[in-house]
């Protein structure tokens, strides 16, 4: 691992903080992290982990900087690329994280003649997530105070964003977040459906294809107006612990609207998606609501073909959802083949502006 002198005077640090909070977007957030880190230490290659309350790998983002002749003289460019294959976390890391999570503060390991150090990133007295660095030397307790400090100011800022993308009641990703998120989110798809893994391998447990679903509790209204809108809210965030644990871990669940969901998953083919998405209708079916007995809901959903611009699959999965109810609610219809019964017309082009 290279090395080199590490910038780390106070008036660049703040400088770098400033910079960090001007920053709404929290995966923009997490990059300028890394970029603000790597430096200050002195290393030219930093990671960062987000992890969920299962301590499961949400997020992997790799910094690199390289120093590259550039007529004569030198220059450092740097990229930030996010992975996601679970794969590439190795046994040390996991351990490491462990040992992490475990004591709550920063630990090491020795790996070959360097040395893997990796700090927790707090938020709600949880591990949320890892700072991970390779270094030919011990963190000094100067450089030591400073990571704290930048992490500290890092888990504050980014708790106030991250609680403007969930939805209070539920706890959800919210609409905003989602379309935030959705250029990110489509080009993060279309990586892991075209590429191999980071080294250029042939894809391994790689899904065929990604698969959107609008998802709709059927005559909400009559709930409110029978039951009142506290038993309403108490029923929205039943549906949602259903829905997910009906869907996977690394499936993404969002509210969409009052009681709209839009579910985001990964499966092998068409049949494997409708299968899943059945699964959630079937299990608000069949779950018992506290005095209200019967709940069901309705869904649409589509291909998240990353060709497609990401607002055409809403408005495709949209539709289908509108088709479902309009054919008795409690059951999920897909675009395609209600295009191919004539019970939909496509779009003429793929610019349809929902937002
Ligand atoms: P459909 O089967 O066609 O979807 O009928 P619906 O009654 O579910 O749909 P509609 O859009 O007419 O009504 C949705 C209702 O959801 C209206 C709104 O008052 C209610 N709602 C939206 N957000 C919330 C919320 O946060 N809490 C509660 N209790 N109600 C909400
Ligand atoms: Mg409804
Ligand atoms: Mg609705």
């Amino acid at each position: 691992m290279t090395t080199q002198r590490s910038d780390s005077g106070l008036p660049s640090i703040l400088k770098k903080l400033g910079e960090m909070t001007a920053i709404r977007d929290t995966s923009m957030v997490e990059q300028s992290l890394l970029r603000t880190l790597g430096p200050l230490l002195g290393i030219l290659e930093t990671g960062f982990y987000r992890v969920n309350d299962n301590n499961h790998i949400i997020r992997a983002l790799y910094h690199a900087r390289k120093v590259v002749e550039d007529h004569g003289s030198k220059r450092v460019v740097d990229n930030v690329e996010e992975v996601t294959n679970e794969r590439q976390v190795s046994p040390e890391l996991r351990n490491l994280f462990d040992s992490v999570r475990l004591l709550r503060k920063s630990c090491c390991r020795k790996l070959g003649m360097d040395l893997l150090i990796c700090y927790p990133i707090f938020g709600e007295n949880q591990v949320l997530g890892y700072f991970v660095f390779q270094r030919d030397r011990e963190v000094t307790p100067v450089e030591d105070a400073i990571v704290q400090g930048v992490l500290e100011v890092f888990t504050n800022y980014f708790a106030l964003l991250d609680s403007s993308q969930r939805d209070q009641l539920t706890g959800l990703l919210n609409r905003y977040s989602l379309e935030a998120n959705l250029d990110r989110l489509w080009n993060l798809l279309s990586a892991k459906l075209h590429t191999g893994d980071k080294n250029g391998n042939a894809r391994v447990n790689c899904p065929e294809s990604y698969w959107l679903c609008v998802l709709d509790v059927d005559h909400f209204k009559k709930i409110n107006d029978s039951f009142g809108h506290m038993i309403g809210d108490e029923v929205l965030i039943m549906v949602t612990r259903l829905l997910q644990s009906a869907l996977r871990q690394s499936d993404l669940l969002y509210r969409y609207g009052g009681e709209e969901f839009v579910a985001i998953i990964a499966a092998n083919d068409f049949d494997s998606a409708k299968e899943a998405f059945e699964r959630t209708r079937a299990s608000i079916e069949a779950f018992h609501f506290p005095q209200v007995g019967r709940v069901t809901i309705s869904g649409g959903f589509s291909n998240a073909d990353p060709n497609v611009l990401p607002q055409e699959v809403i408005h495709r999965a949209d539709s289908a959802l509108y088709a479902a109810k309009d054919a008795g609610r409690n059951r999920i219809f897909d675009y395609d083949s209600l295009i191919k019964q004539g019970i939909l017309k496509a779009a003429a082009t793929g610019t349809i502006d929902l937002f």
